[in-house]
């Protein structure tokens, strides 16, 4: 059954949020909201902030019923990683997403959505094995199976994804063209604190300390960005400098800083238009990445 989380009013009934936790509840509530049009969804872990927001917002805007889907994917996370301490906050995210005017949560548990041993996977290749491929193998295939799931579940017109995790973006653009889902995937610019650091719902992780260093990631990508569009042309001299930058924070450990040509992430040549200059980095116990793009005449 799908708890109704507001009953009584007339009003509570127009704008119930419709929570379910099974694949069959979610496919039943879908198909009724399809009467009234398109669907979208927005793929989520949970544990919401405002760029979790801004793509239901944005979904909303665009279509009339938004589905949310959360749930923190075991498949994406290496055995090393912090799939059993990521934050969760479902009561949270359900008040938070009732009030942005979303239809329907879906929020199966692991074993709803992988029954038993997980013997197909979806592998987008090449897309996968750069950035943050190197350092968690395995992830974006994590990644691709349960979006590929979740958009035969919900079978959605479009879907939202954050521009801050750029690779995922580019990695969820080629399986909808490489397997032929009908779905328009849209794009969100990323969301940013007020000093620039890009929100994520690992930020809960920063010491006091950590979370003032963590703004050299924007800081440098800006910095990178402004060099290039100045008219530097040694991308291989920005890409060190955009390091350097980042190792020279006491409480930063690098993993990496690269500029990779758009939209297939291969290294830029002279006639690449759009680049991608994308960091990761550990402070403490969270691992932060961030991106921008740049258009070069
Ligand atoms: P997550 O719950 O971290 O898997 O993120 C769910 C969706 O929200 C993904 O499409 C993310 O790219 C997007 N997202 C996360 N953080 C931000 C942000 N700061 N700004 C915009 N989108 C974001």
């Amino acid at each position: 059954m799908c708890q109704n989380s507001a009953r009584g009013s007339l009003v509570g009934m127009l704008k119930s949020l419709r929570v379910c936790k099974t694949i069959a509840e979610i496919r039943d509530v879908v198909k009724e909201l399809r009467r009234s049009g398109p669907v979208a969804l927005v793929p989520t872990m949970g544990y919401f902030h405002e760029g979790h927001l801004t793509l239901m917002r944005e979904a909303r805007r665009r279509f009339p019923s938004v589905v949310v889907s959360i749930f923190v994917n075991p498949l994406q996370f290496g055995p090393q990683e912090d799939f059993k301490t990521y934050p969760r906050n479902l009561e949270r995210d359900l008040a938070l997403a009732r009030e942005t005017g979303v239809a329907a949560v879906f929020a199966p548990e692991v074993e709803e959505m992988y029954p038993g041993s997980v013997l197909t996977c979806v592998d987008v290749e090449r897309l996968s094995a750069v950035l943050c491929g190197c350092t968690r193998p395995g992830h974006f295939r994590g990644v691709a199976t349960v979006v590929t799931k979740l958009f035969n579940i919900i079978r959605p017109d479009a879907a939202f994804f954050g521009q801050k995790d750029a690779q995922q973006l580019q990695v969820i653009r080629r399986l909808v063209r490489d397997l032929n889902f009908d779905i328009e995937i849209v794009a969100v610019p990323t969301v940013r604190e007020p000093d620039g650091l890009a929100m994520s719902s690992r930020n809960v992780y920063l010491s006091p300390e950590e979370r003032r260093a963590a703004v050299v990631l924007y800081r440098s990508l800006v910095a990178a960005r402004e060099r290039i569009l100045a008219g530097e042309s040694d991308l291989a001299a920005v890409e060190e400098q955009l390091a350097a930058d980042i190792a020279a924070e006491p409480l930063a450990v690098l993993e990496y800083a690269a500029i990779l040509a758009l939209p297939d992430l291969t290294p830029p040549t002279d006639e690449d238009r759009e680049l991608l200059l994308a960091v990761a980095a550990r402070f403490g116990r969270a691992r932060l990445i961030d991106n921008v793009t740049v258009w070069r005449e």
